[in-house]
This record gives C-alpha cells, sequence and structure tokens, in this order.
C-alpha cells in the first residue's frame, strides 16, 4: 500500500530505489562460549573483520573530493587511530582467547565497555567520542558478518538502494556514494549537519528527519525518495513512477542547460554584473571552478592542509599548495584564509586547547593563531611566497575587533621584512580581510573597515552566534535560519558598511550557493557571492531572471519584517 513518510529536504533531487535499513547499534551477537579449539579460528575472523575495516577507511581517504573533504578526512583518521588502538586490540583478543567470546560479543563487550568509560568523562569533547567508538566497532561487526573480500562487496554494492538509517556519519556516506547508493533518508539529522552539505556536494538526494521511516519501512521496500517535495513514497504508485520520470527528464534537460552557462557573464535580468567566487580546497575544486568559469577563489580554507597532516605542515609544504592554488587560477585573484582551528575543527597538530567549557566561543580561528605567532608566521611566509605567481588576498577568521586586524598586519609587515633580507622578491600589496561570523564585528563593522580592505561574510557561524543556535542541533530548526529579521539586518549593515567604504564585501557561507537565497542576498545589497564550484552554474541561472532594482526597492520591506516567516512570505511574493 502506497505510505508517504514526510520529511525535510537536506538535499535535491529524486531517487527510486530498494530500502536498506541500517539499525542503530544492531548486533547479530551468539552469546555461546567458543570451545577450546575453535579459538584460534575465531580469532583469525576478528583479525580479518579488523583488517577489512582499515582496508575500507584507507580506501575512503582520496575518494572524496569537494568542500567537505576536510571533516572527512577528520573522521577517518580518527577511526584509523581508533582501530589501531593497542588497548582495544588487546581487550578483544584476552576476550576471545581467555573469556572464549566469540567475535561479534567480544566486540560488543568493548563497545559497551568503552561506552561506558566515555560517557563517565567530564570533558565534552572526550566525551564525544563514544559515537566514533560506536561508528568503528559497528563497521567491524559488519566486516565480521560479511566476512568477504573489499572486492565481492562492492560488487555486492548499494547499486540502487536507498539508504534508510538513525544517522549516517560523513565517512560512511562518501563510502557508499562511490559504491552505488541513489540517495539517504534519516529518521533524525539536520539539513545543516556535515552529512547533509557531503550529500549535497556528492549530489545525493537526501531527506531528514523522516520520523518513523526505520519503524514503517523494511528491506527492499521499493521507495521513491522525492527530496524536491520532503517525501519518501513507499510503495510508489503508476502516477508517482510517472512524475519521477518527468524529473528525470526535466533534470538531465537542466543539466544540458546549465553547461552551456559555464563560460556566460553573470548578469542580472536587468544588467548588473555580479562577481562569483568559488570556496575550493582541493585540486578538484579548482578545477571545476575554472571550467565554471568563476571569477576567483573567495575562500580557501588552510585547515584542510593542517588536518590532513600529522603535526605541522612545513613553510615549503604550505608554499607548494598555496602556489599551486594560484597557478590553478591562472591569474583570477585567490582569497586564502589563515587558519580557522578549534571548535568543530578538530586539530591533528595539537595546537587546539582543550577542556575548555564552550570551545564554540572559545580559541579558535584568528584568537588561536595569535597565540602561536611562531606558527602563525610561517603561514605568513608561506602565502607571502605564494603571492608572487599571482593575485592573493588574505582573509582572516574568527574576528572580533579590530586590534585583532592590527596584530595581523604586523605580523605580515615583519615577515616581509625578513623575506627581503633573504632576498625573496614579494608584491608590493596583499590586501588583508576580516571574515564577519562574529556578532560584534558585524555590528561594529565600520571600526573593522578602517583596518579591513574587503570582508567576506560568513553566514553559518554568524547565524549560530546570533541566534545562539548550534547548526548541527536539529532541535533547533525553527530558529536557526538565516531568514530571521536579525540577520537580514545585520547583513544588510554589513553590506551597505562596506560600499560607503568602497571596499568589496562577499558572502561565502553555505546560503552563498543555495539559490533559494541569492533573492535575499539581491535585495540586501551584496555583489558578490562565494560558494562550492558544483553551485556556480545553479545561481549564475537564477541571478538572470532576477530584476536586481526591483528587489533593491524591497529591501526596505523585507527589512521591516518582524519574524522568520514573514520573511519567507515576502520573498515568495518578490519571486512569483
Ligand atoms: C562560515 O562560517 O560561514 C564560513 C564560511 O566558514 P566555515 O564554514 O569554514 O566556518
Ligand atoms: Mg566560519
Amino acid at each position: 500500500m502506497r505510505h508517504v513518510l514526510p520529511g525535510t529536504q537536506a538535499s535535491r533531487g529524486m531517487a527510486l530505489g530498494r530500502a536498506r535499513l541500517v539499525q542503530p547499534s544492531r548486533y547479530a551477537v551468539d552469546t555461546r562460549p567458543l570451545a577450546e579449539d575453535e579459538v584460534a579460528g575465531e580469532l583469525e575472523n576478528l583479525h580479518r573483520a579488523l583488517d577489512t575495516a582499515r582496508q575500507e577507511l584507507r580506501e575512503l581517504r582520496g575518494k572524496l573530493h569537494g568542500a567537505l573533504a576536510r571533516e572527512v578526512n577528520e573522521f577517518i583518521d580518527a577511526h584509523s587511530l581508533l582501530l589501531d588502538d593497542a588497548e582495544l586490540l588487546r581487550g578483544l583478543d584476552d576476550l576471545v582467547r581467555i573469556g572464549h567470546y566469540r567475535a561479534g560479543a567480544a566486540l560488543k563487550k568493548q563497545r559497551d565497555r568503552l561506552a561506558a568509560v566515555f560517557e563517565a568523562m567530564d570533558d565534552p569533547y572526550l566525551r564525544s567520542r563514544k559515537e566514533d567508538i560506536d561508528q568503528v566497532i559497528a563497521r567491524v561487526v559488519s566486516a565480521l558478518q560479511r566476512q568477504t573480500s573489499v572486492e565481492e562487496r562492492k560488487l555486492a554494492a548499494r547499486v540502487g538502494e536507498i539508504l534508510v538509517a538513525d544517522t549516517i556519519a560523513p565517512a560512511d556516506m562518501a563510502q557508499l556514494a562511490g559504491n552505488g547508493l541513489l540517495g539517504v533518508v534519516t529518521s533524525s539529522g539536520s539539513a545543516y549537519s556535515h552529512s547533509a552539505i557531503l550529500a549535497r556536494s556528492l549530489g545525493l538526494p537526501m531527506l531528514v528527519g523522516a520520523r518513523d521511516a526505520l519503524a514503517l519501512l523494511h528491506d527492499d521496500d521499493l521507495i521513491l525518495l522525492d527530496a524536491e517535495h520532503g517525501e519518501a513514497i513507499v510503495h510508489p504508485t503508476a502516477q508517482d513512477l510517472a512524475r519521477y520520470r518527468a524529473w528525470q527528464r526535466e533534470a538531465a534537460a537542466e543539466g544540458r542547460r546549465l553547461a552551456t552557462l559555464a563560460n556566460a557573464a553573470t548578469r542580472t535580468r536587468d544588467g548588473m554584473d555580479i562577481r562569483l567566487l568559488a570556496n575550493a580546497e582541493t585540486p578538484a575544486d579548482v578545477a571545476l571552478a575554472r571550467t565554471r568559469g568563476a571569477d576567483g577563489v573567495g575562500l580557501y580554507r588552510t585547515e584542510f592542509l593542517f588536518l590532513r597532516h600529522k603535526g605541522l605542515p612545513s613553510e615549503d609544504e604550505q608554499f607548494i599548495a598555496y602556489r599551486d592554488l594560484v597557478l590553478g587560477m591562472g591569474g583570477l585573484p585567490v582569497t586564502i584564509r589563515t587558519l580557522d582551528l578549534g571548535a568543530d575543527k578538530a586539530d591533528a597538530a595539537g595546537l587546539v586547547l582543550r577542556g575548555e567549557d564552550n570551545p564554540a566561543l572559545g580559541v579558535r580561528g584568528v584568537r588561536l593563531s595569535l597565540r602561536y605567532p611562531a606558527v602563525f608566521t610561517t603561514q605568513i611566509r608561506a602565502i607571502l611566497r605564494a603571492a608572487c605567481y599571482g593575485p592573493v588576498r588574505v582573509l582572516v577568521p574568527m574576528v572580533t575587533q579590530p586590534d585583532e586586524l592590527i596584530a595581523v598586519r604586523t605580523l605580515f609587515k615583519l615577515a616581509r621584512q625578513d623575506l627581503k633580507r633573504e632576498s625573496i622578491d614579494l608584491p608590493e600589496k596583499l590586501p588583508l580581510g576580516a571574515m564577519i561570523e562574529v556578532p560584534a564585528a558585524a555590528i561594529n563593522v565600520r571600526a573593522l573597515l578602517e583596518h579591513a580592505d574587503f570582508l567576506a561574510i560568513g553566514t553559518n557561524d554568524l547565524a549560530q552566534y546570533v541566534l545562539a543556535a548550534d547548526r548541527g542541533n536539529d532541535a533547533l530548526d525553527n530558529i536557526y535560519t538565516p531568514l530571521q529579521p536579525a540577520m537580514l539586518r545585520l547583513l544588510s549593515h554589513v553590506i551597505s558598511s562596506g560600499r560607503r567604504a568602497r571596499k568589496p564585501v562577499s558572502l561565502c557561507g553555505e546560503i552563498g550557493g543555495d539559490v533559494h537565497f541569492t533573492a535575499m542576498l539581491l535585495a540586501l545589497g551584496l555583489n558578490e557571492f562565494s560558494m562550492h564550484p558544483s553551485q556556480l552554474l545553479q545561481v549564475r541561472d537564477r541571478l538572470a531572471t532576477l530584476d536586481h532594482a526591483a528587489l533593491r526597492g524591497h529591501a526596505t520591506r523585507l527589512l521591516r519584517a518582524t519574524t522568520h516567516e514573514q520573511v519567507a512570505a515576502l520573498l515568495a511574493q518578490l519571486e512569483a
């Protein structure tokens, strides 16, 4: 019988496939003790499963490209370390050898034991590691149940399947997408989670918050995942299937039409030129930015380099990465953001302070860089050297007050003097800009503009701090929306202050590449958008349908709205 499960769109698109359910922590545990002569064989099974899990993680690395690669690699690193943890492995061996546990039962026992230890910890960061333990053990359990080679598993892959789970880890999403998975439905989760952002960059349709999905669906049920309308249809009818086929035809035609926009100018319907920049970190992002006709790189997150690296990357390693970015853009301007470690961005370099009660409000971004002038200076020297190869701008994250920019400028000046003494030729001027993502910076933006050459608005963090709502917390979806009147007023204030000071203002948060917000941003006066390069063509296309002058004329009405529902209603009217 046809049944509709409502949910929230986390990544656009539709998919038709068989349901594959992943029940949370479903361990097939055989608790019968092993006979003495079974122990050696069971140890072999256990170690083969551990090896398979390690190999899966190794394969995952490198497979992923796009803006989220850094976050996913971070999970992979943490999980790989756990799989090699001597204490975990000794505990498992002892349970099988001495306790005569079967491998599955030993894994469950170790999972419960470690989960209890992590849960009892005071440090919220360490407490959150329980999730990693769960995910790693689940991976080994699943390898144990299959006990097949990775090659076989690839063949028996997820072709034609739609994953139905409570939540999904970013690393698993990346792996499954490479194995033919068609879409994802989760019963919890938020559209702003790392997995949701990853699904968008992989082009995988995803529905979150489909509350009863795990209870109502069965393995192999046919589902039509319709993220466009925020629903999953179980046992779709012939009419549903016809709608799906029509969508497929339209999507293919749309793809062909968008491809023709790759080298087109970016202009509104009434002829206003807009600059489209790319948020690009990997060589694949840079290549895509070029082929889709970006006007430059608006955000290069250098954390990526640091997170991939064990320990700190050297000046030369950084220089080569930045230089290749500059060369890759072939003379177009490139915006390199200085290190933004801290808070949710884990830290392979060991710089981030642990034990902060509120890491999101702690020593992160420029606050952290200024605490380690030697580390920061290494990065600054690498950026200065790369700037000899093409136009570079420097962007400083998490700026709160002018003295931070002044301190960064001083460090640049000192590094420049040192490099000159070493007879390294440098470009005369390097524009220095501030990210606007702390409410104080947005409110007091005029003071910052006295020291900044340009601004880049980071709406992901700005919304989180203005609304006091963690962007990954799905319980706060009704609050965390960029349509909040307070956000509109702040954005308008920052953009108009930049214009008055005759300094460029771009926006590089997720909404910059989301066509649902393009009209609103244009109305508020934005003329530089930075986004993942996969979104460039859609935004260029959207802009061509919008009338800049008319939207600017409605800015005052938008800014007078008192609720986000009112803002949404006004925007719908303007776009109609
Ligand atoms: C932002 O906060 O909007 C932003 C672009 O930076 P990040 O997502 O890297 O914190
Ligand atoms: Mg940010």
